[in-house]
């Protein structure tokens, strides 16, 4: 089952005009609180920046307000997301009915 909450963390980092801190580079998911990426990448010893203001939704290039710079995204992240290889239009779930 796909996490609902989770973060990103990327290889590297911006600031817009506004001064809001954005990822850059290849984004990840991350679930804030571990110390590794959701596909298992290990956020010190790859030097990635972490982002817990910042939502995976936002970090896609497809559908993200905070993805000017990301230039790729993590496959196994993205898998590891629920998402499939064909991406649809992201549409909020509702997790208690
Ligand atoms: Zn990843």
């Amino acid at each position: 089952m796909a996490p609902k909450d989770a973060a990103v963390a990327a290889t590297d980092r911006w600031t817009d005009p506004d001064g809001f801190r954005a990822p850059a580079g290849l984004v990840h998911a991350w679930l804030r609180g571990t110390n590794q990426t959701l596909c298992g990448v290990p956020l010190s010893k790859a030097r990635l920046h972490r982002f817990p203001h910042v939502q995976w939704v936002d970090a896609r290039p497809a559908t993200g307000r905070d993805a000017d710079e990301v230039r790729e995204v993590c496959r196994r992240c993205a898998a590891g997301m629920g998402e499939k290889r064909d991406s649809r239009p992201w549409t909020r779930t509702n997790p208690r009915p």
